[in-house]
């Protein structure tokens, strides 16, 4: 059986174009959430926005649609509440009076602001591909177990949502449904690929927003070892990523057994977020600096040459210089391969919020202080990569902002990300600076990423 390629979906998606649209039953306007898409998560574009591709062909001017989809990814690093208003204020004033709205996804969390503004509006916060599917009789649905072949991984999202709200996080002051998919729903799709496309099992990418809260709803405890041994009995996975959503504090005696047998993760990505147990208690994290430590040990223990990858804040709200040095000190005491540094990102929705915030520069001055201090204190032979991404132009640092230039610009393609990124390498007494100052396309960005780490990770 021939499946769309991510590609071809991706492409399909693009491709709107009302002059060229296929008659269909229902008419239905896709643009409001076509326009989105590009700018979700990865997760939500594969597991269902690009699943609904094959409605954009068919998809009618809002003015003259009877049903109008629309979805927005809400919050990334920023709450876009405000944006999602004016969306709908703009598509209310335009549509029909007895047309329909149907939002999608994580933009309906916008339901207890927008209150009863609004008539004859339904939100669908999850299986909203299937929902859609279902109505409008069209064969689609959320795929769990995706093939991408723009970067050639099988992506596998396990479980979605978290229970966790941490001071600094959307989770905070949004809703997403947690769900797990049963292990025998997981193993049916794994041997569907097994069947059909065994060579797309080489290299695996396991994501989630909170792996480790995996099972909590149908197995009543965390069964993330479950998914482990799972992919570890497939002899056409040769390869695993543990690329987001590994919850060190939330690490279990049987995830580490699962974690200790399976030789095939080559790499993962943690989350100490800060460098002092002072600071990791005002944001609610369930680690502590020294299980971070111990767990990096332990992965090092049982495999030497997996590549471990840290995200780390600066500019906590409180954060003084002496975090910094305990933060400088945890990275140079773990034996890891890259930390990505990136800024606290304010949302004054966040219990965060309540505390006296540190200035940009501030926070400029602690990441200069942490690299200073990295920079005299390294004295491994190990190279270790510090990260920071920054916009260029100031006036793009919001992301809102951004996401409507790149709509005004680029109405059906994809969107562009405008961001730079800052590269510090330190090897013993060697330390060699590096700056990308010159990125400034994503694609220019992809080519760094294969030169820095992609290489390195899949000839290994
Ligand atoms: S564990 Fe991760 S996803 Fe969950 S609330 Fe904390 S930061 Fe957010």
């Amino acid at each position: 059986m021939y499946k769309l390629t991510i590609s071809e979906k991706e492409k399909m998606m693009q491709d709107l174009d009302y002059k060229t649209h296929q008659e269909y039953k229902y008419k239905i306007c896709a643009e409001p959430l076509q326009r989105n898409t590009f700018q979700d998560c990865y997760r939500e574009q594969l597991v269902s926005f690009f699943q609904m591709a094959p409605l954009i062909n068919k998809t009618v001017p809002l003015e003259e649609a009877d049903y109008i989809l629309y979805s927005n990814p809400y919050a990334r690093v920023q709450d876009f509440s405000d944006s999602v208003l004016k969306e709908l204020d703009d598509i209310n004033a335009r549509r029909k009076s007895t047309a329909e709205i149907i939002i999608c996804g994580k933009a309906t969390n916008i339901k207890h602001i927008l209150k009863d503004k609004y008539e004859n509006i339904t939100y669908v916060p999850s299986h909203f591909a299937e929902y859609v599917g279902k109505r409008f009789e069209l064969d689609f649905k959320e795929e769990y177990v995706v093939y991408d072949d723009r970067n050639g991984f099988l992506n596998i999202w396990p479980v979605d949502g978290c229970l966790n709200k941490c001071g600094f996080c959307r989770r905070t002051f949004m809703d997403i449904p947690f769900e797990s998919q049963p292990i025998e729903f997981l193993k049916e799709k794994l041997d569907w690929y097994k069947e059909n496309y065994p060579e797309q099992m080489k290299y695996v990418s396991l994501r989630a927003e909170n792996l480790n809260q995996y099972g909590l709803d149908i197995d009543g405890e965390n069964t993330t070892y479950k998914v482990i041994d799972l992919l570890n009995s497939y002899d056409e996975i040769k390869y695993i990523s543990i690329g987001i959503g590994y919850s060190v504090g939330e690490t279990n005696e049987k995830l580490k057994e699962s974690l200790a047998k399976c030789n095939k993760i080559g790499d993962i990505v943690l989350y100490p977020e800060t460098g002092s147990d002072r600071l990791l208690k005002l944001i609610g994290k369930k680690h502590t600096c020294a299980m971070v430590k111990e767990f990096i040990k332990f992965l090092r223990t049982y495999h030497p040459n997996i590549v471990i990858w840290v995200a780390v804040m600066i500019g906590l709200p409180t954060e003084s210089l002496s975090d910094i040095e305990e933060l400088g000190n945890l990275l140079m005491s773990c034996d890891i391969d890259l930390a990505h540094c990136n800024y606290y990102g304010y949302v004054d929705k966040h219990p965060l919020a309540v505390y006296p915030q540190i200035s940009q520069n501030l926070k400029e001055y602690h990441l200069k202080y942490l690299i200073n201090y990295i920079k005299k204190h390294y004295n491994k032979e190990k190279i270790l990569t510090l990260r920071h991404e920054t916009f260029y132009d100031s006036s793009k640092r919001s992301v809102v902002r951004e996401l409507e230039q790149i709509k005004k610009e680029q109405k059906y393609t994809k969107g562009r990300i405008l961001y730079g990124e800052t590269y510090e390498y330190f090897c013993g007494d060697d330390i060699v600076v590096k700056s990308h100052q010159e990125i400034t396309s994503q694609d220019k960005l992809e080519e760094e990423y294969d030169k820095v780490v992609t290489k390195k990770l899949l000839t290994k």
